[in-house]
């Protein structure tokens, strides 16, 4: 084929992708499709023969919802790729794939993504490229180790992102990497990619040296955090492996050397571990208090509620402690935090007594009583200002 005859047969497969991307709403939202038209647009081909299949797909926008969604076959990286052979020289400068940074968010993991926060001071992250399913189902079986679990798309945007992410959360010591990689029409491969990342590292301009994927430039990274992530997380790569079995042994496995939590973490950590202390005070509940007991004949919680004047007003049974919470709150008998959480531990450990057969007693609250309306004992016939004579009771 001629260099004319190439270019025409370039600009058909563009127009030709472009028409599929009008048709297709996904895209319209998408960073990839508004990307690859920026481009090109800039570009001498983009200003005449492509001008009018550009602007037809320009008309299609809408404000952009997510930077790539890693379809299997990509229209506008098909049209991207026809036009990088036609014009390598070109080609070789368009910035064809969204690269910005998102914004940070407060709290962990700061940056969005395809991802299950698990358990925030576990050791393992995994990442199970573009096995989605994958990702669902170890999320759902929340193995001890896990701390999050998520598919990576790109290598630029998602592993820039997997980088800030782990940095800010010292206690993940590994990064499990498993599933299919990536070898679509979208020609990223985030999986090889991170492999020689751990392996080569980076070059001044932050493409990773020797990565085969699209465009695997960190243009969102500095090199300090580079090498910060690569200090604080070990690579442990099963690419290919999608045994949820195999998987999660190798998260047990791999929890068990633990090194515990990074010593110098890059960023200070969002996320703070607070002391907790047990209650010093405890208000009175203004829509009565609750006698909980393991009714043993018939099998059954049972909630006893009472005003604060002492008048048993309701009973509720059922046969779980969220049946009876439920049912305590639907019928407003709580209208405190406090009192809520009281009533789920004690009901809790009633259903506990009931399951094994131990004998139950109900706990006081936690806290020294402070009534809610001053009345004085000689009123309430008690120290807290209910009516109430056994102390468990009065909450
Ligand atoms: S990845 Fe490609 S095909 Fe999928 S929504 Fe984005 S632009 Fe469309």
């Amino acid at each position: 084929m001629n260099a004319t005859s190439e270019k025409e047969s370039a600009f058909k497969i563009v127009s030709n992708q472009l028409t599929e991307a009008i048709a297709a709403p996904k895209c319209h939202k998408c960073g990839c499709l508004h990307k690859t038209v920026e481009a090109l647009s800039g570009t001498e081909a983009g200003k005449n023969e492509l001008a009018p299949s550009l602007a037809k797909a320009r008309s299609v926008f809408v404000p952009k919802q997510y930077d790539c969604l890693g379809c299997p076959v990509c229209y506008p990286a098909i049209a991207a790729n026809a036009f990088v052979e036609a014009y390598p020289e070109v080609g070789a400068g368009l910035d064809l794939c969204p690269t910005e940074e998102p914004d940070a968010r407060p709290g962990w993991p700061p940056l969005p993504g395809d991802f299950y926060v698990v358990r925030y001071g576990a050791p393992v992250a995994v990442c199970t490229l573009n096995s989605e399913a994958l990702a669902v189902s170890l999320a759902n079986r929340k193995p001890d180790g896990l701390a999050i679990v998520g598919t990576m798309h790109t290598e630029n945007l998602g592993i820039e992102r997997a980088i800030k992410n782990v940095l800010a959360n010292p206690h993940i010591r590994f990064l499990l990497l498993c599933g299919e990689d990536t070898q679509q029409a979208v020609g990223h491969l985030p999986g090889q990619s991170l492999e020689c990342l751990f392996r080569n590292g980076v070059d001044e301009r932050g493409r990773i040296n020797g990565a085969r994927g699209r465009r695997p430039v960190l243009k969102n990274v500095s090199p300090e955090e580079t090498r910060a992530f690569l200090n604080q997380v070990e690579l442990v790569s099963l690419i290919g492996e999608q045994d949820e079995e195999i998987l999660i042994e190798r998260i047990d496995a791999v929890s068990e050397r633990n090194p515990g939590t990074y010593a110098q973490p890059f960023a200070e950590a969002p996320v703070k571990r607070i002391q907790a202390a047990d209650p010093t005070r405890l208000t009175l509940d203004k829509a009565g208090y609750f006698v909980i007991y393991p009714e043993r004949r018939t099998k059954k919680l049972v909630v006893e509620h009472y005003t604060n004047q002492g008048m048993l007003d309701c009973m509720i049974e059922g046969d779980s402690t969220g049946a009876l919470y439920a049912e305590a709150i639907e019928r407003n008998l709580v209208t405190r935090l406090d009192h809520a959480a009281y009533l789920g531990r004690e009901l809790a450990r009633a259903e506990q007594s009931l399951l094994q057969g131990n004998p139950f007693v109900q706990d006081a609250a936690p806290g020294a009583l402070l009534p809610i309306s001053p009345k004085s004992p000689a009123e309430t016939g008690s120290e807290c200002g209910c009516s109430a004579t056994q102390e468990g009771y009065c909450q």
